[in-house]
């Protein structure tokens, strides 16, 4: 499969008026197209860091990214990013959310717009396109944050922490919801968690980071060798406790 993101020792060092904080130290990594990719690590080791860097929100101190082989510019149009918040806009409508990314961009032609459309039919926001973020559950509301990145069609997405809000029921559907439309998408993305079962479920590799400054620790391959996989199905897989305790181990000090 081929990379399409490719970072090469990244190091990303704050200044600020407590002095210095490194975040990130020489990560590198090839993150593969079409791959799903789950970045694990303590809190505060330098996840978002990673991520804002990934997507010219933050600039390295050290280090080179390279998209498609090309030297990544700042703000670049082929990544998307969701937060843990959702941020929809509350005075707008479903429909007026989904089109910010557009709007931002000035990218809003029949082509664009025919795929908006297209987005909301495919995963049900149709009938939901002229209600107001308050009118919809938590579950709808993520799905719309999901819709809105995509609107732009970026070719890789971020997400950093994006379930951690949510309570643990809804959180299960939701991840199902998110896997199954990024897939269908051909979406290549790299997400930021803190928790183990949901970088496994979702994942074709966990990158499991060391304390601040974060480096990588060890990497796991992550394969079920299911047909139409989703994340409810492998937490039920015999595999899913031996990947479980693996990066358990990993993340408290061992190196399984
Ligand atoms: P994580 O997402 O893994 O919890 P972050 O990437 O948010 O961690 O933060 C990593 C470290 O960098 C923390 O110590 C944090 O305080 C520090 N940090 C993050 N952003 C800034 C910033 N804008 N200025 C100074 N320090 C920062
Ligand atoms: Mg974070």
């Amino acid at each position: 499969m081929r990379d399409c993101l490719k970072l090469e020792k990244i190091t990303k060092t704050y200044q600020d008026d407590n002095g210095e904080t490194t975040a990130i130290k020489d990560f590198s990594y090839d993150f593969k197209k079409g791959h799903f990719t789950s970045i694990i690590g303590p809190s505060g080791c330098g996840k978002s860091t990673l991520l804002s860097v990934i997507c010219g929100l933050e600039v390295p101190t050290s280090g080179m990214i390279y998209l498609d082989n090309s030297k990544l510019t700042t703000k670049n149009n082929s990544i998307g990013y969701m937060l843990q918040k959702d941020y929809l806009l509350e005075f707008r409508t479903v429909y007026k959310n989904i089109l910010i990314g557009l709007e931002i961009k000035k990218n809003m032609n029949v082509k664009t717009l025919a795929y908006v459309d297209a987005l909301l039919r495919k995963y049900g926001l149709f009938e939901f396109k002229d209600k107001y973020p308050s009118q919809l559950s938590g579950g709808m509301r993520q799905r719309v944050a999901l819709i809105r990145t995509l609107a732009t069609n970026p070719d890789i997405l971020l997400l950093d922490e994006a379930f951690s809000a949510l309570d643990y029921q809804t959180r299960l559907l939701v991840t199902d919801d998110v896997y199954q439309i990024i897939r269908a998408e051909n979406k290549t993305a790299i997400m930021v968690t803190h928790d183990i079962p949901e970088s496994i479920s979702m994942s074709d590799e966990v990158i499991v980071l060391t304390k601040r400054p974060s480096t990588i620790s060890q990497v796991y391959q992550i394969s079920f060798d299911m047909d139409d996989r989703t994340p409810l199905k492998c937490r039920e897989h015999p595999k899913f406790t031996t990947y479980f305790d693996a990066i358990w181990q990993t993340l408290n000090g061992g190196t399984s």
